[in-house]
């Protein structure tokens, strides 16, 4: 009798946020398939390393022009994935994207060439040193679901120009916009084993980290990232691990209160919060506290919440009701604890299930969820204080460090304050757009992360420095080999004082002392 052997093959299912209507269904990539794709990066890597920074900057530039054509197209997809508003996908994912590369293709070059290392010691003055900055091979990037184009895009741009093969493992809520991604890519001209993509989940994400890549760039939360470490220092695979953030944003008792409020209200609420940059804590000076969140309110009332593909769209879904249940528990444990509830607070079920309020919560404290953890939704809790030595106790008692803001009209007050914050970036008088700049590195401190990505500091990330040493005089034994005896110790201790005693007759006597190094008897 036949029988119907069943197999259980797992599979990715791609949801529109806003309608939960199924958009694709994809197979899982499993171990198998993880270290295939690896090996079959590591196979081409090397053409790719050879042909060239300029090829590769001319494929870049390629990969732009093809996205500056599609940008509807692609900003659509991602609206229809991660559910934020179209205007927000064309602003903080396409143009991000087209500029990060844009920054590449201007200075890639420049950045990665070979690097003249001049030496000081007298003792080392015949050798020309020099740096490489040589790929790793092969990099694994893990990404998640938020920005689902400009991390991982951002992350690989930076990883292929400098010569390195890329395995890019999305997050499963949005693969359908790496795919896209992959599809620019390999019509610019990257070959397919150059860039893949594993679509799956959370044990995709783990066959990758335990695979033979040489590099490892993480974006994603905070208990992922320990994981990964763990499993990382295992074999000592280097790792970038950008995490969470709780960033706070001080608005000085000389700041403009309409501009400040409008900065808190757009930090807070821009892709529904749901950005690892959000103002997530704000603090105001008490003398302005009633006035700002009078105008919060204001300007949050105002707010249009939609399905991002509506055209007067201001704030989108959350990404699943998993990101939903969080930011309602933060928001009842405050008012539980005595916080004043002043717009928002609540689910918004006709408009979807994943739909909620932008909120504004007043007279929170340090006790409070919603002031601790990351919640990563439209939530806009605010705190007065009364110093700005007490602001900035408050803006870093957090374990997080990814960025701040600090909001006065007196720039050197501004940055005098920003220089106490312990964050990877702190903006004065703006939020989040850090994160668009395309020459500033992007890191976090403390639970917020190791390693950076965009900009110079990104770029070195993807390659590994070889330091490389010519001697120009081949013919001639070092002074410092053997051949050792008091004479030497002698003449080396003259040595010595000729290059680091203070006194000038010092260093003479010190040079008369020395002089025998150079034609000593040596082995
Ligand atoms: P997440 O940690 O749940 O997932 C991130 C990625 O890791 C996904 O692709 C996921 O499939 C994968 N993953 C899950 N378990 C894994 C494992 N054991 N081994 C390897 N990979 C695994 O994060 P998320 O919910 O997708 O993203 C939200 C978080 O990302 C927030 O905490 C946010 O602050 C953070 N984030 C940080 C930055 C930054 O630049 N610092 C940027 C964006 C988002």
């Amino acid at each position: 009798m036949a029988t119907d052997l069943q197999i259980d093959v797992p599979k990715i299912v791609s949801v529109n946020p806003a309608t939960g209507t199924v958009l694709r269904e994809l197979g899982c990539a499993g171990e198998n398939d993880v270290l295939a794709a690896v090996a079959r990066a590591r196979a081409a890597q090397g053409m790719w390393a050879e042909i060239g920074v300029r090829r590769r900057i001319a494929i870049l530039r390629e990969f732009q022009r093809r996205l500056h054509e599609k940008k509807s197209e692609i900003a659509e997809a991602i609206t229809q994935e991660a559910g934020k508003p179209v205007v927000e996908a064309l602003t903080t994912e396409v143009l991000v994207v087209l500029d990060a590369t844009r920054f590449l293709i201007e200075n890639a070059y420049r950045l990665l060439r070979d690097e003249p290392v001049p030496h000081g010691n007298l003792a080392t003055k015949l050798k020309r040193g020099r740096l490489l900055r040589e790929p790793y091979g092969v990099v694994g990037i893990i990404s998640p679901w938020n920005y689902p184009f400009s991390i991982p895009a951002t992350e690989t741009l930076a990883a292929l120009v400098a010569g390195n093969a890329v395995v890019l493992k999305p997050s499963a809520f949005t693969s359908l916009v790496a795919l896209e991604l992959k599809s620019l890519l390999h019509a610019a001209g990257v070959p397919q084993d150059i860039f893949q993509v594993a679509v799956g989940d959370g044990a995709t994400g783990a066959a990758l980290v335990h695979s033979q890549i040489d590099k490892l760039v993480f974006t994603g939360s905070l208990a992922t990232g320990k994981r990964i470490a763990v499993a990382a220092a295992e074999r000592l695979l280097p790792v970038v691990l950008e995490l969470g953030g709780k960033d706070p944003m001080l608005v000085l008792d000389d700041a403009d209160v309409e501009v400040a409020s409008s900065a808190a209200v757009w930090g807070a609420f821009v892709n529904a919060g749901q950005t690892c940059l959000s103002v997530e804590r704000c603090y105001v000076h008490r003398s302005l506290y009633e006035l700002f969140l009078e105008a919060c309110v204001d300007k949050t009332k105002k707010l249009i919440v939609n399905h991002g593909l509506e055209h007067n769209a201001d704030v989108g879904p959350l990404i699943h009701q998993r990101q939903l249940q969080l930011v309602e528990e933060h928001v009842e444990d405050a008012k539980a604890r005595g916080a004043r509830v002043l717009a928002g607070g609540s689910r918004f079920p006709e408009m979807g299930a994943n739909f909620y309020h932008p909120t504004v919560l007043a007279d929170v404290t340090h006790a409070m969820r919603i002031m601790r953890e990351e919640t990563f939704g439209p939530v806009l809790p605010v705190m007065a204080f009364d110093s700005d030595e007490e602001a900035v106790r408050l803006a870093n008692d957090s374990e997080f460090g990814l960025a701040a803001s600090v909001f006065t009209r007196e720039k050197t007050r501004g940055e005098r304050l920003a220089r106490q914050i312990q964050a990877g970036s702190v903006m004065v008088n703006d939020v989040v757009s850090c994160f668009g700049i395309s020459e500033a590195p992007h890191s976090g401190v403390k639970s917020s992360g190791i390693g950076r990505t965009h900009g110079r500091f990104g770029l070195e990330e993807m390659v590994r420095l070889k330091y490389l040493d010519i001697d120009g005089m081949p013919g001639m034994k070092k002074v410092w080999w053997y051949g050792y005896g008091a004479k030497f110790a002698a003449q080396m201790d003259g040595f010595l004082n000729f290059e680091f005693a203070r006194s000038a007759g010092e260093r003479l006597r010190g040079a008369r002392r020395a002089i025998g190094l150079v034609n000593r008897k040596q082995l």
